[in-house]
């Protein structure tokens, strides 16, 4: 225990060790275990530090059968004893940060709503905690931030020590500990007590703005996402760039941004109902050309097109509107993009099964699809002309 310098002071970024064991992983990863480290090794919901010892990256911090294992990208020159470590302060800081932002937002809506967190997770861009709650309104959200930053603005001292057993029994607990020996709590006066293993400032003025950014139901408690200290900051210029980006292209306020919206949206939908409108009164116009002469096949009438760059929906409406007009039309419609598309369809006279059609035409773009008698559709290369694999099933009907 004693060997942990982040427990005797929290803002240690550089010390000095000895090497106490060298070795290397299963996957080959290097690793040293050192007499002493400020490295925070994962555990306890937080992350593990990152850094360097002897100018080698340290990936990964783990504590394997009682000792922190301080792994490396690549091995330590081998007469090396004595070494330097350093700290990624941004990064250890920042997870100072989320943690006693947590035990303060856990320990407020245990105050609040009698609800304990069950669950932590501290990731690089989120940081959420699961709660027994039944449901989360907007009015508890706003009532548990405000006391939880009325606690970071009176900067109270961030106590954390080991205590007996004696001692512990008289302390209000958070949550039960969950070691039997060498308990550490960390307390928060008149808030907090808290048995924990993690890193944590001085004071809670340290924690920065805790801010809850959204809530969702899970596994029958709510899953509260919040943001401590500078990462609230960075998510408030994230979100201020955002909103001034959108009222600049909406040429708007950001009073009158939400009205514009619905607005927008409204007319949009009004606009898509229009048009669609006019789609098919142009396609009843262009089928009405195609059902001018279509070619006389024994009992059957065959339209044949091909298209550039028009969608397969379009074509099986088109389809649809032919042999809806005409019950003896067969229509053999095709179009290219970027691969040949082909849908084929049959008036309510015709005999002729489209899906047997296609499938016998589809291996010559090697092709896949599938149907019905009535209709088909399906698609393959676009390595021959399309009309050249509409006159092949042409020739098919003929036969
Ligand atoms: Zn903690």
């Amino acid at each position: 225990m004693n060997n942990r310098l982040y427990y005797q002071n929290v803002y240690l970024q550089t010390f000095e060790a000895n090497i106490v064991k060298r070795g290397v992983e299963e996957d080959g990863t290097a690793y040293v275990v050192l007499d002493q480290t400020a490295f925070y090794p994962t555990g306890g919901g937080q992350p593990c530090d990152t850094g360097t010892i002897e100018g080698r990256r340290v990936t990964d911090v783990e504590e394997v059968d009682g000792e922190i294992r301080h792994r490396l990208d690549a091995p330590l020159a081998e007469h090396t004893q004595r070494v330097t470590g350093r700290i990624d302060w941004e990064r250890r800081f920042d997870h100072m940060q989320q943690h006693t932002g947590q035990h303060i937002l856990s320990a407020t809506f245990i105050k609040l709503a009698d609800a304990h967190t069950v669950a932590f997770h501290l990731g690089r861009d989120h940081v959420t905690i699961d709660t027994a709650l039944n449901e989360l309104t907007p009015e508890l959200i706003e009532k548990a931030e405000r006391q939880a930053n009325q606690v970071v603005l009176e900067n109270r001292q961030i106590d954390a020590r080991f205590v007996t057993t004696e001692e512990l029994e008289k302390l209000p607990l958070t949550k039960q500990p969950t070691v039997s020996e060498n308990i550490r709590v960390v307390i928060i006066p008149d808030y907090d007590y808290n048995p924990c293993g993690g890193t944590h400032p001085k004071t809670t003025g340290e924690v920065g703005p805790i801010k809850i950014i959204g809530w969702e139901r899970h596994r029958g408690n709510i899953r509260v996402q919040f943001l401590c200290g500078w990462r609230a900051l960075a998510d408030y210029t994230r979100k201020q760039q955002l909103l001034q980006d959108l009222t600049r292209m909406m040429t708007t306020s950001e009073a009158e941004l939400a009205d514009m919206m619905q607005r927008l949206l409204a007319e949009k939908e009004a606009l898509k109902e229009t048009l669609q409108q006019k789609e098919s009164e142009l396609m009843a116009y262009e089928a009405e050309r195609y059902l001018k002469d279509p070619a006389e096949l024994g009992s059957a009438r065959v339209v044949q097109a091909a298209f550039e760059g028009r969608s397969m929906l379009e074509l099986q409406q088109l389809a649809r509107v032919l042999t809806s007009q005409d019950e003896q039309i067969v229509a053999l419609l095709a179009t290219t993009t970027d691969k040949l598309q082909l849908v084929f369809a049959r008036g309510a006279r015709v005999t002729v099964p489209m899906n047997q059609l296609l499938k016998e035409t589809l291996p010559l773009i090697d092709g896949k699809g599938g149907g019905n008698p009535a209709m088909a559709q399906g698609g393959g290369a676009a390595t021959m002309a399309a009309d050249a694999v509409l006159d092949h099933a042409r020739g098919l009907l003929e036969a």
